[in-house]
């Protein structure tokens, strides 16, 4: 494959480069294409892998022209780009935006039409620049697809935006060269753009292939996590979080706050509106909810009508969260797509001010305050008693102990107001 020049340095034979570069796209097209038949919901493989297979195609055809094949030489060069059009379509698929056929082609028509320019001749400079220029385009197109998704921030989006990147910087290089040093451009740079390429393309199937990859652990993650009718977390999600922000808090020495949230007569809505305007009420809560707590806060549908949240704070910031959230919810849900449903929420409330480890505990305690909020007529929030774990730990030798020895006398005196 290498050939010792007369300076010791060496070359690459083209023969050689060609077979690897036809093989290589070749075997990577038939991997996407049989990774797009294990997973058929995903089409932009099989873009992916007709792109692969195309380019290898094309070169193939390219090296192995002779006056036996007589192939015009732009034919393949226009698959070529063909190919690089199929790509940039296959991550507008992925990314759910529609497609552009007449996009995926131009490159390719372009092509064909300055063919026929009588300047445009193979081998020229003008050729040269005309097809950098149409690879440098496709490959640009492709990364900002893949910029405007940067907030999802998958961890193959980054690589997959500066590998294109650099890969049209360095086919632009000719553009300059062509302008400055002519003779450079003729001959070592051609070489080097066909090597460049080989490893571009090989780097963009596993960059592809990660991309799958991580969209759907991303959405199996989501899947597990999510309610799928109000988009709120699930109650696991909700215990695992609330885990977390327990452990923060304690951390910080500073207190948590649980809300219980129970949808007043919500049996009566479903009976009088129908179930899909009860699934509407509760997607109203869940907007609600969300809109009128911090991002920090944790909020989530434990099941039915049934919703609890986790915030940091005392007794003070429950109040106002709550109240905030009953009143938002009765003007939200006076009418609920055209139907008079008159919703309105009962809460009940718990906080504590010492390390929590036992969440359900916590719950336990604002679920007996809800109950209390529904039993004294609805549309209000209780507040759980004060219960021994809300006491704040005793400092002791100038540090708060998370887990102070407490004697019992302790409780009743040191009382936290609520
Ligand atoms: P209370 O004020 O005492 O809470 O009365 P309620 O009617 O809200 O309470 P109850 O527990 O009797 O009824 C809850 C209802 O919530 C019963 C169930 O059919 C309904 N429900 C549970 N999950 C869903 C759901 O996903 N969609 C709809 N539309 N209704 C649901
Ligand atoms: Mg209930
Ligand atoms: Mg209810």
């Amino acid at each position: 494959m290498f050939a010792a020049g007369p300076l010791q340095s060496t070359t690459l034979d083209v023969p050689t480069l060609s077979f690897v570069a036809v093989s290589l796209a070749a075997l990577l097209g038939v991997f996407l294409t049989l990774a797009w038949v294990q997973q058929r919901d995903t089409r932009p493989l099989a873009w992916w892998g007709a792109a692969y297979l195309i380019g290898a195609s094309s070169m193939a055809m390219w090296g192995a022209r002779s006056p036996l094949y007589d192939v015009p030489p732009e034919v393949p060069e226009a698959l070529t780009f063909l190919a690089c059009g199929m790509i940039w379509s296959g991550v507008r698929l992925f990314h759910g935006r529609q497609l552009i056929p007449m996009g995926a082609c131009a490159g390719a028509i372009v092509w064909l039409v300055l063919s026929h320019v009588p300047t445009v001749t193979p081998g020229s400079p003008e050729r040269i620049v005309f097809g950098t220029m149409i690879v440098a385009g496709y490959t640009f197109v492709i990364a900002f697809e893949q910029w405007r998704e940067r907030r999802k921030s998958l961890f193959s989006r980054g690589a997959a935006i500066v590998v294109p990147s650099a890969h049209a910087a360095i086919f632009l290089t000719p553009l300059g060269m062509q302008a400055f040093l002519p003779q450079v451009l003729a001959e070592g740079w051609v070489m080097v753009f066909a090597l460049e390429s080989i490893i571009y393309a090989v780097g963009t199937a596993f960059i592809v292939l990660l991309m799958v990859k991580d969209q759907h652990v991303h959405f199996y993650r989501h899947a597990a996590t999510t309610d799928h009718l109000t988009g709120l977390l699930n109650r696991r999600a909700f215990m695992d979080n609330a885990r977390d922000l327990c452990a923060a808090q304690a951390r910080r020495h500073q207190p948590v706050t649980l809300l219980m949230f129970d949808l007043d007569h919500f049996k009566s809505i479903n009976d009088r509106f129908g179930h899909a305007v009860g699934d509407d009420a509760l997607r109203v809560f869940a907007q609600v909810a969300g809109s009128s707590m911090r991002a920090t806060d944790i909020v989530a549908r434990l099941g039915g009508e049934e919703f609890a949240a986790i915030l940091p704070g005392d007794m003070n910031v429950a109040r106002k969260v709550a109240e905030r959230v009953r009143a938002n919810f009765e003007t939200a849900s006076a009418v609920v797509g055209a139907h008079a449903i008159g919703g309105t929420v009962s809460i009940g409330a718990a906080v504590s001010r010492a390390p929590v480890f036992d969440i359900d505990a916590l719950i336990n305690r604002a679920d007996e305050a809800l109950y209390r909020a529904k039993h004294n007529g609805r549309n209000r929030m209780e507040a759980a008693e004060v219960a021994p774990e809300e006491e704040l730990p005793a400092p002791q030798g100038g540090v708060v102990a998370l887990f102070p020895s407490r004697k019992p006398a302790a409780r009743n005196d040191a009382a936290v107001p609520v």
